[in-house]
């Protein structure tokens, strides 16, 4: 599933940079992440990146959008092929 970012986001910055698919960026208020974008990392990591640097944790993956391995994947190919 692609992940989301809560409205703990204290906006510092950290997290978009790391984001190997672009699917990082700011919003209205608070930091957004693009899930037709987000692999979880799939691809690229072991790990999501933007989890491991989160100074406060606010990074979840979405219950709304339960994806397994192989669709990540998938949309790694897509996204890498462009
Ligand atoms: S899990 Fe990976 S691909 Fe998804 S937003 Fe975070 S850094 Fe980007
Ligand atoms: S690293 Fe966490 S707190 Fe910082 S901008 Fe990203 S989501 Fe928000």
């Amino acid at each position: 599933m692609a992940l989301i970012i809560t409205d703990e986001c204290i906006n510092c910055d950290v997290c978009e940079p790391e984001c190997p698919n672009h699917a990082i960026s700011q919003g209205d208020e608070i930091y957004q992440i693009d899930p037709a974008r987000c692999t979880e990392c799939v691809g690229h990591f072991a790990e999501p990146q933007c989890v491991q640097v989160c100074p406060v944790e606010c990074i979840h993956k979405d219950p709304d959008r339960e994806e397994d391995r192989a669709t990540l994947y998938e949309r790694y190919l897509n996204l890498t092929r462009q």
